[in-house]
């Protein structure tokens, strides 16, 4: 049985039966069928669908919301904001598939030559719970607006998620098997690519189960895009307007209880500016209130799980011991749920847990650096880039950092980093490859054939 647990009573909400092999491998057959009729549907077919599903997005907004703030601890205002961006993404894509994958002509030799994307087959989504609706329909709007059908495997605390977002499509109106969302424990992941009618792989999650998953696929020549963790760094320059960009560090680190990919984790502050950084930066985090998700006026809710809090805690702790210093927070608080305070470790450096690794949670790192170069220096010295930031009141010397000198898939300039759907997602190294969203994400799961005529 697979559980799903409150976090902020540690209660289970339901338990799930997984599904036997053979019900797995009857899906994946009927999936298959069901891609030869899906593949042939015209766009304009496809896109009233999938407006369809913006639409039941829309009107079972506070449903869906309060599921996921059930399952996992997001504050409700955010849950609502993530169904609203569902929604969006959904209508993107029908908006614009059909432009996206028009077949392009190319002058050759040949009387006639044109590039054009034909859909894979079952695309396989193995997906976290941090954003349980926004992750899967990020993926599957293109990914069934270019014909291919999903399979969908969530994270085990995210149960009834996964079920709801079926739900969405098959109230939309799709045909069954185009979209299936299965309950499964993550062992059995190797088996399902393995699956001979599984052609690719898109995974979003942390890098051990990334490594795995692609290992897997590669041994199978099969297709992934991997979205993974990430350390973001946020520069501040000495020319930074100090108090926008604490808000804006304090609320990125923040966000969705700081368990976001793309949250700012590291703060690297040129000297000239740290000591007054670090000193509103406390002064702000401070003022962020932690409790009962559902109540809005708590900034942030409990972790995930119990386990997750502890793991983060201990990183916490392996930091501290290894000379940074706990300016906030820092300690698991007499609560019953997975709470952790907002927390502030300052004189981080390369080395230590906050720097190296990814804090999955509430605790801000702050690092002091010499000047802009030695600044850009550390942002880089990471294993993990998918997102980056700097702040400096030169938008010319901003947009030349972020454009050549940081290195992650995402850098903006005096903003916190966030997805959009009209722009490309992804990381570099360890963070990941392939892209999600825009144009370049609706083309990862197709094939881009050329056809040539005499
Ligand atoms: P996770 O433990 O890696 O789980 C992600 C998904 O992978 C879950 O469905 C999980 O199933 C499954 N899984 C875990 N280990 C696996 C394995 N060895 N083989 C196959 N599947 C496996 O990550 P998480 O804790 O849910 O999410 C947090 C991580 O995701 C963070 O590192 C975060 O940075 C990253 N993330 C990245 C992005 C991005 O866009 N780059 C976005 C959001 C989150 P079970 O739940 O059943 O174990």
């Amino acid at each position: 049985m697979i559980h799903s647990v409150n976090p902020y009573n540690n209660e289970i909400i339901k338990s799930y039966q997984e599904i036997s092999d053979i019900e797995l491998q009857n899906t994946l057959e009927r999936m298959q069928l069901e891609f030869e009729n899906w593949k042939t549907q015209p766009f304009s077919f496809r896109s009233s669908l999938m407006k369809k599903a913006a639409e039941v997005l829309r009107k079972k907004k506070e449903e869906y919301s309060k599921l996921m703030t059930l399952e996992m601890g997001k504050p409700i205002a955010q849950s609502r904001a993530e169904i609203d961006k569902c929604a969006w993404v959904c209508d993107y894509y029908a908006d614009n598939a059909e432009k996206f994958l028009a077949d392009e002509i190319v002058q050759t030799d040949a009387t006639k030559s044109f590039v054009t994307y034909q859909p894979l087959g079952v695309v396989l989504a193995v997906m976290p719970w941090n954003f349980p609706f926004w992750q899967v329909f990020r993926f599957a709007a293109p990914t069934l607006m270019a014909g291919n059908v999903g399979i969908l495997k969530h994270a085990s605390n995210v149960s009834g998620c996964s079920i709801a977002i079926e739900e969405v499509f098959s109230e939309a109106g799709f045909p069954e098997f185009v979209f299936k969302s299965v309950i499964l424990s993550s062992s059995r992941v190797k088996d399902l690519i393995s699956n001979p009618i599984v052609q690719a792989v898109s995974l979003t999650g942390s890098v051990p189960a990334g490594k795995s998953v692609a290992s897997v696929a590669g041994s199978h020549i099969k297709k992934t895009v991997l979205e993974l963790g990430g350390s973001d760094p946020y520069v501040v320059l000495e020319d930074a307007d100090l108090s926008e960009a604490v808000q804006t560090c304090v609320n990125s680190r923040l966000i969705n209880g700081g368990q976001s990919c793309i949250a700012a984790k590291r703060f690297i502050a040129v000297k000239e500016v740290y000591d007054k950084f670090t000193e509103m930066y406390v002064d702000f985090m401070k003022q962020k209130k932690m409790g009962d998700p559902f109540d809005e006026s708590n900034d942030i809710g409990p972790q995930a799980s119990v386990k997750l809090r502890d793991e983060l805690h201990e990183q916490v702790l392996r930091s501290f011991n290894a000379g940074s210093k706990i300016l906030l927070g820092g300690f698991i608080p007499d609560m019953k749920g997975a709470f952790y305070p907002p927390t502030v470790l300052s004189d981080v450096k390369p080395g230590m847990a906050a720097f190296d690794e990814e804090l999955f949670g509430p605790v801000a790192a702050i690092i002091k650096a010499e000047d802009e170069d030695d600044a850009i220096r550390l942002a880089n010295q990471t294993v993990f880039g998918l997102g980056a930031a700097v702040f400096t009141k030169d938008l010319k010397r901003g947009e030349k950092i972020a454009k050549e000198k940081l290195n992650a898939g995402s850098c903006f300039v005096n903003q916190f980093v966030r997805s959009d759907p009209r722009l490309p997602f992804g990381g570099i190294k360890e963070s990941g490859y392939g892209r999600e969203l825009s144009v370049f994400g609706i083309r990862e799961f197709v094939n881009i054939k050329t056809v040539s005529i005499k």
